[in-house]
């Protein structure tokens, strides 16, 4: 099924075989998303790849591709927060979206203070290109969600104007 996908056949492209870990991580993050179905994204891992790693359970060498320092962008941070403070739930219903912008009450993070919730994820598909892995995943392209990430922003920005 990759076959079909990536390269298309076993001369001249480069194939999975090539792949970066960068490019991994990449698409890992993109994959995050949209198996969230947008709900969030993880981003600015770093791998480290452990050949030499042995399995504790089955004393068996299984390489590992370790990751660290996840940045998670979830865009229901602030609707929890405003379900939880009471504080929001007016605001909410007075603007479509009013809780992106909300008070700062909001920048509680559901994830720590890396949590940028829609904005980090519009930021992240800002630079993000998609890559052989992307596009074996068969993941939306990242074109695609960009722009509806920004029509969805700005719709944010401009409430009430249909
Ligand atoms: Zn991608």
């Amino acid at each position: 099924m990759f076959a079909e996908s990536v390269g298309g056949g076993r001369g001249g492209d480069a194939g999975l075989a090539e792949v970066k870990f960068y490019d991994i991580l990449q698409a890992f993050s993109h994959y995050t998303y949209e198996a969230t179905s947008g709900e969030l994204l993880v981003c600015d891992l770093q791998g480290v790849f452990e050949p030499d790693h042995v399995d504790s359970t089955s004393g068996r060498p299984q390489p590992l591709f370790r990751l660290t320092d996840p940045v998670i962008h979830d865009v229901s941070s602030s609707k929890l927060r405003a379900a939880e403070d009471g504080w929001g739930r007016r605001k909410v219903s007075e603007t479509a979206g009013g809780e992106v912008e909300g008070s700062k009450a909001a920048q509680q993070q559901r994830h720590g203070r890396t949590d940028r919730r829609q904005q980090g994820i519009a930021d992240f598909f800002e630079t993000h290109r998609c890559n052989a892995v992307c596009r074996a995943l068969r993941l939306t392209k990242g074109s695609d969600v960009r722009h509806e990430l920004q029509k969805s922003i700005s719709s944010i920005g401009a409430a009430g104007d249909g």
